[in-house]
């Protein structure tokens, strides 16, 4: 199952990940136009996407 992954700032849809994916990507968001470092955090006991903003 996928994941969606949104703009915390303006909840524009980003782009989707399929586990197992993990990392930081770099992403400037097209709607408003901040660029947002998201930590994909997916350990394999636990199905968990944390999304943080710096
Ligand atoms: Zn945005």
């Amino acid at each position: 199952m996928n994941h969606i992954i949104y703009c915390p700032v303006c909840h524009h849809r980003l782009f989707d990940i399929k586990p197992p994916t993990a990392g930081t990507i770099e992403i400037k968001c097209p709607r408003c136009k901040k660029v947002q470092h998201i930590h994909i955090i997916e350990p394999d006991t636990q199905k968990t996407t944390t999304v943080k903003t710096t």
